[in-house]
């Protein structure tokens, strides 16, 4: 059955980007041929180039973003360990819950869904939990298209709080600066702003996370997820783990060769122009954009629809008759509101024409 040719502007996967498109027709190599580890180096490299980071454990792990979040919480905490977790939207939640599963002690920071978490209000509760090994917050929170401000957090670095944050839907889309902002763990994905089908987690860790991973009293809950042994195979002593999903590595090289050969900061004001236009013209389509002015993502809209629109059969509409997807809404947006991504390739004003046309032609 032959598939449709999707505009995809939902809260991902996005269109990928040509380059990636034309990587899954290369021949398959294996995990161990050397002409994949000088991919598999090379695309590590590249990813240090899109975190900004010297981080050396920097890689891809295999498994969508919500890998990485686990493999990033696993690695870090133990049994009895203190975490103090933003809760505003979805993937706070989740956060909370995967921590739990660890046997941690979770302390909640939560500030309304739509709204940005007050870092200072972070801040306070890790002078108030000295102890607490880890401090985790969504930087871009897909389910209500809020940003959340990661820099004030860089004070946790004078303390023994390890900063973990979850970069899937902001990386390539709004600049993320794991070194300059003191980000000790960060996880993303590949199929938001990267543009390449989901099934790799890029994840990256300080030096300092590094010793907290090395002195850990027990071995990580996951054996599949554990970097130690992760980190044998991607780093030099090239031990087999379990098999790297190579096509997947060979498109995600693809793909952030793409996002580097245009421009980092170039791709952050690709998605800003897109997005503060699809945004203006919602409004003046009668549609009510959720997240406040300031702390708005360009690439993840959230909006309700206008007065007396039902949300679910003008999506199926997009859907069935124009062949472009939305999100719906999620968690306290269910039902009521709409997500609507551009990232990556998806990032571009023709994706925008066509969205206003059919939405026009619709209404
Ligand atoms: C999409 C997303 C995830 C989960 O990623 P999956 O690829 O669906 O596993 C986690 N956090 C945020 C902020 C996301 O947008």
């Amino acid at each position: 059955m032959p598939l449709s040719d999707r505009l995809l502007l939902g809260p991902g996967p996005s269109n990928p980007y040509p380059e990636v498109a034309e990587a899954f027709a290369r021949p398959l190599l294996g995990h161990l041929d050397p002409e994949f580890l000088a991919i598999l180096d090379e695309t590590c490299d590249r990813l240090r180039s899109v975190f900004r980071t010297s981080n050396a454990l920097t890689l891809p792990i295999s498994g969508t973003g919500s890998a990485g979040m686990e493999a990033c919480f696993v690695n870090l905490v133990e049994p009895g360990d203190t975490v103090i977790i933003g809760v505003n939207g979805v993937f706070g939640e989740r956060m909370c819950e995967v921590a739990r599963r660890c046997g941690t002690e979770v302390v909640r920071v939560d500030a309304e869904w739509g709204t940005e978490i007050d870092p200072q209000r972070l801040l306070d509760a890790q002078r108030s939990y000295p102890h607490s090994r880890v401090l985790a917050v969504v930087h871009a929170e897909t389910s209500t298209g809020v940003e959340n401000d990661i820099a004030p957090l860089r004070a946790l670095s004078e303390t023994e709080t390890l900063l973990l944050v979850d970069a899937v839907t902001s990386l390539a889309g709004i600049p993320v600066e794991v070194d300059g902002w003191g980000i000790d763990a960060c996880y993303s994905g590949t199929q938001k702003c990267l543009s390449v089908p989901p099934g790799l987690s890029p994840v990256t860790f300080s030096p300092r996370a590094v010793e907290r991973v090395n002195t850990r009293s027990t071995p990580p809950q996951s054996w599949y997820l554990d970097l130690g042994l992760i980190g044998d195979y991607v780093g030099s002593a090239r031990k087999y783990h379990h098999t790297a999903p190579t096509a997947m590595v060979v498109a995600l090289h693809a793909g952030l060769g793409a996002v580097l050969e245009e421009g980092l900061e170039e791709s952050w004001a690709r998605h800003r122009s897109v997005g503060t236009r699809l945004q203006e013209s919602l409004v003046e389509l009668g549609f009510s954009l959720i997240a406040p002015p300031t702390r708005r993502l360009p690439q993840l809209t959230s909006t309700r629809l206008p007065e007396g629109r039902a949300e679910a059969t003008l999506r199926k509409e997009l859907l069935m008759g124009y062949g472009i997807e939305v999100g719906a809404g999620l968690g306290a947006f269910a039902g009521v509101a709409w997500r609507v991504g551009l990232m990556g390739h998806s990032a571009r004003d023709r994706s925008v024409t066509t969205l206003l046309g059919a939405l026009r032609e619709i209404l």
